[in-house]
Parts: structure tokens; sequence; C-alpha cells
């Protein structure tokens, strides 16, 4: 019996009852429980573990920082681990993003740009600007402010009244319409629906536009039509509204390339990027903003904002050392290569599997959308919980997949497929055997 009068097997709780195995050690993609269960870890955890679980070169690095110094706070100390890697995120971020913020995760980093913008515009004399439009469906994080620019409705709902109200325009679900248009043109239509928005809101109180340049698990891997990257920039520059890229899942070579931006040379006015720019070895974000955005802010009282563990010296050696790893071992060219294989061997399940409504993705963010109709992309019913359904059945199998269910906020059940960018065409096979099996089991269930 506890403290409270529960007879509960632990002390912590996380978002439901459900409880999974205790972890003993992982190894490259590869997850072992205390029961000596192997699962191969098809999602990178949360799309996070990018280079694989426990490599020697990022654990000496850590060991080596440890040994100097762990924590140095930011008002007393620079720290080397962190100007380095601020230095090689400025190389490799697009155009003029240049100054970086670090923080712990992917919400702060989102935060941290909605603070860094409304500062901006308040150093330049347009304190009007304050909204902040997002799509629908789209996740950016669960702290309140973050949360509000979320378009998730199941996690939104209970704070609506904690939070400000911002304004929302359709995610390019270009998959589900079945008009006559082109790619290109269905890509503007989605585009001309943020100017639209802005028209609507009024352009002078518009702050910024923030968007996943692919998807993560709000949509299951969701690229938009190559047209409606420019057209979006366009429009921003057009209004003098803000271009936020949230990169949290998309960066750090998740698409193939450092930043998801560079597909289509889309240079944002700031950027967040967190899960594998640590890639799980120790808690990591970042924002990277231009000097035009930043200085502004620094010369008028400075930046409102900040948290006690950013640049923490052992999370930025991890991070230096994940770099590392990630150029050594050529990961990018890697992600962009398997991605291509996995995504055609997923497509090739369409043929055996109905329910299999869509395959998309880019690089190793990929995501199967499940429906009960490939036609008319009608969803599987509620009650049957078909992803959620799925990754458990896979789960037994020990393959480990990721999902999120689309209750009452919008239509679909999907799942993520997202190995570490280090998988090998064997390692593949490990995936996809377990996979099918899966999905032959879901099918049966499906049936009754
Ligand atoms: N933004 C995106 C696109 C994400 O996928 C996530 C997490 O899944 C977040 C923000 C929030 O990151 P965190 O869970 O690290 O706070």
């Amino acid at each position: 019996m506890t403290k409270t009068g529960h007879n509960r097997e632990s002390r912590l709780f996380y978002q439901s009852r459900s409880r999974r195995p205790v972890i003993d050690h992982a190894k490259g993609v590869y997850m072992w429980d205390v029961n000596g269960q192997r699962y191969i870890d098809a999602s990178s955890g949360a799309m996070v573990s990018n280079i694989g679980h426990s490599d020697p070169r990022v654990l000496a690095a850590m060991q080596a920082q440890m040994e100097r110094a762990t924590f140095a706070y930011r008002l007393h100390f620079e720290n080397d681990a962190a100007e380095t890697l601020a230095w090689r995120l400025a190389e490799r971020a697009p155009g003029d993003l240049e100054r970086v913020f670090f923080v712990s995760g992917g919400s702060e980093a989102v935060e941290s740009c909605l603070k860094l913008a409304r500062q901006y515009t308040l150093a330049i004399g347009q304190a009007q600007r304050s909204k902040v439009i997002s799509r629908f469906p789209s996740y950016h994080g669960s702290t309140l402010g973050a949360l509000a620019i979320t378009g998730y409705t199941p996690m939104h709902a209970p704070f609506a009244p904690m939070m400000v109200d911002q304004p929302k325009i359709p995610a390019p679900t270009c998959y589900l319409d079945r008009d006559d248009l082109s790619n290109h043109d269905r890509g503007l239509k989605y585009a001309n629906m943020l100017e639209a928005e802005i028209l609507r809101q009024g352009p002078e109180t518009v702050l910024a536009f923030i968007m996943e340049p692919v998807g993560g698990a709000a949509t299951g891997a969701l690229v938009a039509p190559d047209s409606y990257y420019q057209r979006i920039r366009d429009i921003c520059d057009q209004y003098g509204v803000l271009l936020i890229y949230d990169e949290v899942m998309t960066g750090a070579g998740r698409t193939g390339t450092y930043f998801a931006a560079e597909h289509w040379n889309i240079v944002p006015d700031i950027l967040a990027v967190s899960k594998g720019l640590a890639a799980g070895y120790a808690p990591l974000g970042a924002m990277i903003a231009p000097d035009r955005i930043v200085s502004p802010v620094l010369d008028h009282g400075g930046f409102i904002h900040g948290y006690t563990y950013a640049g923490n010296p052992i999370a930025c050696a991890a991070g230096n050392a994940v770099l590392d790893v990630i150029e050594q071992d050529g990961l990018l060219e890697n992600a962009a290569s398997s991605g291509m294989a996995l995504k055609a061997e997923l497509t090739k399940l369409m043929a055996s599997f109905p329910f299999i409504g869509d395959v998309r993705g880019k690089g190793l963010l990929l995501a199967l959308e499940l429906v009960a109709n490939r036609n008319t992309m009608e969803p599987i019913a509620p009650q049957h919980m078909a992803a959620a359904r799925l990754v458990d059945i896979a789960y037994d199998k020990g393959l480990i997949i990721y999902w999120r269910r689309t209750r009452g906020g919008y239509r679909g059940d999907h799942i993520m497929v997202c190995p570490p960018l280090t998988i090998t065409p064997d390692q593949l096979g490990d995936i996809l055997d377990p996979l099918r099996n899966a999905l032959t089991q879901l099918e049966s269930e499906l049936k009754q």
C-alpha cells in the first residue's frame, strides 16, 4: 500500500495506466527488455534515436565532457561544447539563419520561436502583430504556448480556456482530395488558404505562420506538393509575416537532408530543431534565427526568455558527437537511400492489404494510413482503434512502430515507420517481416 492508499506497481505515471516492459539495454537499431525479448526500434523512439542506440563515440564524448564540467550556468560561464555546436548548426542551417539558442526539447524550442518572433515585432515597432497562424492537424508541443498553435483537438480541448485561441488553416492533405486539380495546383490551393486567413485576420495583426515542412505524428509524414513551399514563403514575405519552420522532428537528418527546408530551398525566418539533434543521448533542442531578427531583440532590452539547462555542456557534447557520427557515417545519404527502399517496400504492401490507403513521407520519416476504403479514403470505424491495435500486435512481435490516433480531431489512422538513419538493407527485412505478420493479424481482427 502506498502513501496515497493505492496499491500500484510504480510511482511513475505518464499519459495512461498502460505499462510496457522495463528496458534492459539497447544497441544500434535493437532494444532488449529485462525479460530478454528483443525489439527492432522502427520508430527511433519518437523519431529521436537517429544514429541508433549506444554509439560508443557519443558515449566517449559525453564522458570526456563530464570529466571536465558537468554543468556551467549560462549567466556565469560560456562552454565550448555549446559554442562549437552553435557554429556547426549555423553552418548547416538554411540561408542567413546563424544565431543559435539552445533549449532542452521540442516544446521549449517552439516556445522560444514564438517569443523571439513577438519580441522582434515589438523591437521594430509592430506591437499589433501577435497572432500565430498554424495548420490543422499539426503538433508543436505540450507547453501552453506551443499547444495553442497545435492543431490536434484531443490535446488542445481541455486547456482551451487557458490559452489564447490562435487561427488555423488546413494542412495540405492533398491525398484525401478527389478534385481534378494537378498536384501543382493543389499545392497552390492549400498555400493560398494562408493568404485568405491572413486577410481575414487583418495582415497587420499577424505575427507568424508555423509549419512542419514534413508533417510529424499528427498528420503521418505529410509532404505537400513542391509548389506549396515557395508560395507559402512568398505570402509570408508579401504580408510581413514571419515564417517559422518546426523542424523538431524533421531536422538533424531524418528526411535525408540535415534540415528538411533544403528539399525546397526555403529559408524560413526562424527554425526549431530538437529530437535528432542529440538523438536521445541527452535532452537538447535549439532555435536558430538570423541576426537581422536576433540583434533588434538584444538591442531592445534583451530576449526575455530562458531555461536553466540551456546550452548544457553534456547535452551539447552529445550533440557535437551525434553530428560527427551523422557526417562520418554518411547517414544523410543512408536516410535518403534507405528511405526510398523502405518506402518502396511499404508501398508493395498495399497490394496485399487493401486497408492500407496511403504510404507517404520523405527520407526515413514514413507513414502508412489505414482506411476502410482506399477509393474514398473513408476511415476505419473508431471502435477498432486500428492503428493502436497494429502497434500493440507489432510490439508483441518485437517490432516498435509509432502511432497517433485521430480521435475527434480529424480523420484517419496512421502508423509511422521511422527507423534510425543507420538502418541497413538486412535490417529492413527485420522490420518488414513482423510488419507483414502484424498487418495480417490486424486484417483478420478487422473482419471479426
Ligand atoms: N514539434 C514537433 C513537430 C514534434 O514532433 C514534437 C514532438 O513530437 C514537438 C514539437 C514537441 O517536442 P517535445 O516533445 O520534445 O517537447
